[in-house]
């Protein structure tokens, strides 16, 4: 299961959205996009793929990724008889056909990667779409994306650094894409390619998370503590360290479960991160994200519940026109909208933290 499973917003958003989805498009919650900026192996497909608890992203050494994923994750009901077949991907240029296998998922993302960019490093802005169905996953949108590089390679043009510069920050300049800036901690946080962009596109630094990598392949006898604690470079969101796989892991195959485990042992261990638990690991990573989109749900839900009452008012006149208040679409709008509404106001009740235990409605 996805590290991002692990909040209690999280039943209570999809309620929501499944809600909004069968009123149709008219009122929805727009999560924020999520998107990695950084370096070249910086870690950032690490970052995501252990954020969705799934193997699926192109990873090494070289450059893997070299057009835009945009991921899209679709939270659907578990279905108790096929616990097989309840998470699938599905991409957008091979519509219909669902990849089961989230191996052959990758294959896919490096085949499609091939075809648009050539098969010899090129770089291409065209996006790649892929949604993941999962009963463990938020409807959340994001989005991996190439990393900087300086140098060119292969078929990449002489501009390659200003294009990849370009293309980022297309993403990230949007105000409502919260920005993952990956820096790794075996390079100085000072030239950090991923904080000096996600500088240029949020100044005040209200919508960037800093995730530190390879904290275990650290210069002997330092450690990543006045990072973490935003000593070096101040960060109002501030920072996450996390420990992902490496090379050598990724070869002989380590599962997420192990990876996950493996890194919390780090971290227990590593006496320079005592005391530092909430700054540490993917599952912090993953309870920052929640924060950030609870808080974000908590601005957007005033207009929400008023545009939701004059629905409300709305289809309550249409049914007294109509009468017959159980079968009519009408009749099932109103109680779709009056479950709305009561989730509406259990989930401001959360938020404000006057109640903790959403189940009971
Ligand atoms: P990206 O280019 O930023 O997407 O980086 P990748 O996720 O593809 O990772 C680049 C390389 O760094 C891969 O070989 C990963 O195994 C390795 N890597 C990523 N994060 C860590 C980490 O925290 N520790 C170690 N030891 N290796 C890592
Ligand atoms: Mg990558």
């Amino acid at each position: 299961a996805a590290a991002a499973v692990g909040s209690s917003v999280i039943p209570i958003v999809n309620k929501l959205q499944d809600i909004f989805a069968q009123l149709g498009s008219s009122s929805t919650i727009d999560l924020p996009q999520v998107a990695v900026v950084g370096s070249q192996s910086s870690g950032k497909s690490s970052v995501l793929e252990a954020l969705v608890g799934r193997d699926f992203l192109p990873r090494g050494s070289d450059i893997c990724t070299r057009r835009p994923l945009v991921l899209q994750l679709v939270h659907q009901p578990r279905r108790p008889t096929d616990a097989e077949a309840d998470e699938w991907g599905e991409f957008l240029h091979l519509s219909g056909r669902r990849f089961y296998d989230f191996r052959e998922i990758r294959r896919e993302i490096q085949a499609e990667t091939d075809r648009e960019a050539g098969g010899n490093k090129g770089v291409s802005d065209r996006q790649i779409r892929l949604k993941i169905f999962s009963p463990n996953v938020l409807n959340i949108t994001l989005v991996d994306l190439p990393g900087i590089t300086k140098v060119p390679v292969g078929d990449q043009p002489t501009d390659i650094e200003a294009r990849i510069r370009t293309m980022i920050m297309s993403y990230i300049r949007h105000k409502t894409c919260i920005i993952l800036a990956v820096s790794p901690a075996n390079a100085d946080l000072a030239n950090s390619d991923a904080l000096q962009m996600a500088r240029v596109a949020d100044p005040d630094g209200s919508r960037t998370i800093g995730v530190i990598t390879k904290l275990d392949i650290m210069d002997r006898g330092t450690d990543a503590r006045n990072f973490l604690l935003g000593n070096v470079i101040p960060l109002k969101l501030g920072y996450v360290g996390v420990v992902n796989r490496s090379q050598q892991d990724i070869n002989s195959d380590l599962s997420i479960k192990d990876a996950l485990a493996r890194e919390e042992k780090f971290f227990r261990t590593q006496p320079a991160y005592h005391g530092l638990t909430q700054y540490c690991g993917i599952p912090q990573l993953a309870k920052k994200l929640n924060q950030i989109l609870v808080q974000h749900i908590k601005t957007v839900l005033p207009g929400l519940k008023s545009r939701i009452s004059s629905q409300l008012t709305a289809v309550a006149k249409e049914l007294a026109v109509y009468g017959d208040p159980v079968d009519s679409k009408a009749g099932q709008g109103a109680k779709l909208l009056s479950i709305l509404a009561k989730y509406c106001e259990a989930f401001s009740s959360m938020v404000e933290g006057k109640n903790e235990d959403i189940s009971t409605i």
